[in-house]
């Protein structure tokens, strides 16, 4: 049976860049979509939009003095070019303000509310007077009513953790306008999730082998067991001013943003089949689309009912974080049935991204955008061969450790699989010009191992069913070792053949023939082991399906048990990945608390040291804001650290090197003024206090790696800070 598939990744907010944390869901989602579509008789379309409606929008837009529509437009360009960069291949990319999300969201509200499942209640929620506007938790904030701590959210408090009401809190503000908010009743609009009908539905549909045993679980917490009804109702409208879609028979309710995004998938689902067969009749207010070939069967046209409407054989799949499970495996499963639409054949949740071990982070510079990684690294797929790596179909997190991310991409990437084609090409450009050998006679001959009759081209594609089984299950960790683990064994045959020891004795034909065959066997290895990393590794394996074996097409999955005949001369496909790209890209990232960002130029300026010098005076001098929070000077990392060493710096006028001891595996180096106030030798051994957090900085005699603090006022002299007796350095001050 041939399978027709839909798959969706999850809509992000138009509110923000894409960042890497995202990218662990696209990449994923896009790898399983290639995969799929390089199988004979399956055809897989992907298709996402930018989740565009909401407060945070609205305010954002009217912060920039300019139309939520402009707003959405300009993140929509963003964030596609983001995608494009990264080989995230959707056959359409929507937004969720757009004709057909409105038609769906419409018709499932009046679907709902036909079945007796919509509700209107008045409830008690705070406005802002100032703004005019009801507040949304999010843009409340106060004091916990549990520890007390300031500046908390309305929905939980990030100093203790509790959740309650944000009318439990203590002085409560709006986060707009700073006016003390009134509670006022309003209407609002709820879907009954508490109906038996749909009690009695999710628990069927989440224990059916839709969600991951894990996640199946999490559900039975929230549905309870038994007769419980744990469900409450949901809250689907919101108040104007709101930016969204307004609800059909009111004049000042609109749809809650997580109503008519996960409909988004539809509405952009609908404008792909709209591309394929334009609608008789345009959407009002659209232009009729133009219709694009973009996904093969030009002009078969693709059927929205085939993949929605209840009963479809079509398969469907979202991939989604685990942070949205609640909405993807409660609301949206429930509102699709009691609406009449079919409902998702499975949920894909998967973990976030940490960074070096920890949540990603604005100081350390690992909060880093899709953007900010194209801008250094260049290179995608470097990026999505770690992340498949790391992925194993679970909802664990996922750790991107920095340095281990270069090493992989060298010492994989490059030194196991590129190296196979660059040991054998050049001897088949060279000397057999560019034509393989076809005498399958010699195969036996050249066994992997010594005294062994295996043939390692065959043995390799044997392993194909296990490869296909790891991407069907999403598990493309063990794809990917299982591929290395070729790559290894074919690197072994090629020591264990000495190509280049062969190419130097080929007046002898024995030999001559023998390199021949080492080498096609190679290249053909090479070429199975593109195939089987094509869907990671798209961009390149398309390059070798064209550059080297002079294909018109990319590679699919029945390429595997072709044998090629022929090569063109070998280009270089991919570069050895420098860890300074990442330390430049980190570096780059990182939030510092200097008041003006460097310019680089200034770097080689003449008067470069001097410039510094008094660049460190103006930041002392500057202007204090009369009152800063605890969360300011929280974010500034002070430490107890011991100077190991000092000394002058030569050419330097002021400054000294210090090498201080702050508990870390290495000691840092920092650069600092104090030369006129200090005699190195006098400083060794002693302790003062440092800026750790600091971003490094480039200067002319190296870079320095945070800052000791010294005082110094009208009276002459500069003097830095000591901790009483016992402080151990890496001690936080605070
Ligand atoms: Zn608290």
């Amino acid at each position: 049976m041939p399978r027709k598939i839909l798959v969706t990744s999850a809509l992000p907010y138009a509110n923000g860049s894409i960042h890497l944390g995202h990218l662990v869901e696209y990449i994923q989602t896009d790898i399983w979509v290639r995969f799929q579509n390089m199988q004979a008789d399956t055809t897989c379309h992907y298709v996402c939009a930018d989740d565009t409606h909401g407060t945070p929008i609205m305010l954002r837009a009217e912060k920039e003095g300019i139309t939520p529509e402009q707003l959405i437009a300009r993140v929509a360009q963003e964030h596609q070019a983001d995608f494009k960069a990264f080989h995230v291949q959707f056959d359409n990319y929507g937004s969720t303000h757009s004709a057909e999300t409105r038609e769906f969201s419409e018709t499932i509200y009046k679907r709902l509310r036909g079945a007796g499942l919509i509700e209107k209640r008045s409830i008690e929620q705070y406005y802002d007077p100032v703004k005019q506007m009801f507040l949304p938790d999010r843009f409340i904030k106060g004091e916990c009513p549990k520890c007390g701590a300031k500046d908390q959210y309305g929905d939980n408090c990030e100093a203790c953790g509790a959740a309650y009401a944000p009318t439990e809190l203590k002085n409560p503000y709006s986060a707009v306008s700073g006016a003390k908010p009134e509670l006022r009743d309003s209407d609002h609009y709820f879907f009954k999730l508490s109906d038996p009908r749909c009690q009695q539905f999710l628990r069927d549909w989440t224990t059916k082998g839709t969600l991951q045993p894990e996640a199946a679980n999490k559900m039975q917490e929230w549905l309870g067991s038994g007769d419980e009804n744990k469900l409450s109702d949901w809250d689907i409208s919101r108040d104007a001013p709101y930016f969204g879609f307004k609800i059909p028979g009111t004049e000042d309710k609109y749809f809650y943003v997580w109503l008519d995004a996960p409909i988004g998938y539809m509405g952009s689902f609908k404008q792909l089949c709209n591309k394929q067969t334009p609608p008789s009749l345009p959407l009002s207010g659209e232009e009729p689309p133009t219709p694009s070939p973009d996904k093969g069967r030009a002009g078969e046209g693709l059927g929205f009912d085939d993949y929605w409407k209840q009963g479809s054989g079509a398969e469907l799949y979202h991939f989604i974080g685990k942070d949205i499970l609640y909405f993807h495996a409660l609301f949206w499963p429930a509102m699709l049935e009691n609406a009449g639409f079919r409902t998702p054949t499975k949920l894909f949740a998967h973990g976030f991204l940490t960074v070096n071990g920890e949540k990603m982070s604005k100081s350390r510079g690992t909060f880093i955008t899709a953007k900010s990684y194209t801008d250094h690294i260049k290179n995608t797929e470097y990026l999505r061969y770690y992340y498949a790596a790391k992925l194993n179909g679970t909802m664990e997190d996922i750790d991107l450790n920095l340095e281990d991310f270069v090493a992989k991409v060298n010492s994989d990437l490059i030194g196991k699989y590129i190296n196979i084609a660059s040991r054998c090409a050049k001897f088949i450009t060279e000397i057999f010009s560019g034509k393989l050998s076809d005498n399958r006679n010699w195969y036996p001959r050249l066994a992997i191992q010594p005294n062994t009759e295996d043939d390692i081209f065959q043995k390799l594609t044997t392993q194909a069913p296990f490869i296909v089984e790891y991407y069907e299950n999403r598990q493309y960790g063990k794809a990917v070792s299982a591929i290395m683990h070729m790559a290894n064994m074919a690197n072994v045959f090629l020591d264990f053949r000495k190509p280049w020891v062969l190419a130097k004795n080929i007046e002898d034909s024995e030999i001559r023939e023998e390199l021949h065959h080492v080498c096609t066997i190679g290249i053909n290895v090479f070429r199975l082991l593109t195939i089987y990393l094509a869907p990671i590794l798209p961009n390149l394996s398309s390059r070798v399906a064209r550059e080297l074996f002079g294909m018109e097409r990319d590679f699919v999955w029945g390429d595997i048990k072709a044998f090629s005949q022929q090569i063109s001369p070998y280009q270089h496909l991919m570069t050895r990945l420098d860890p300074k790209l990442i330390e430049a890209m980190v570096a780059d990232n990182q939030e510092t608390l200097q008041p003006t960002p460097q310019a680089h130029s200034q770097q080689r300026h003449a008067a470069h040291q001097q410039h510094e010098a008094k660049k460190e005076v103006a930041l002392a001098e500057k202007d204090f804001e009369p009152f800063i929070s605890i969360d300011d000077f929280m974010k500034i990392d002070l430490r107890v650290a011991k100077i190991v060493n000092a000394e002058h710096v030569e050419g330097a006028e002021k400054l000294l090197k210090l090498t201080l001891d702050i508990g870390e595996e290495k000691p840092r180096t920092v650069f600092a003024g104090i030369k006129s106030a200090y005699d190195p030798e006098k400083l060794k051994g002693r302790m003062t206090v440092m800026v750790a957090n600091l971003a490094p900085r480039k200067m002319k005699f190296g870079l320095s790696e945070g800052m000791v603090l010294a005082a110094s006022g009208d009276a002459p002299g500069l003097f830095i800070l000591s901790p009483d007796d016992g402080a151990q350095p890496g001690m936080r001050v605070k």
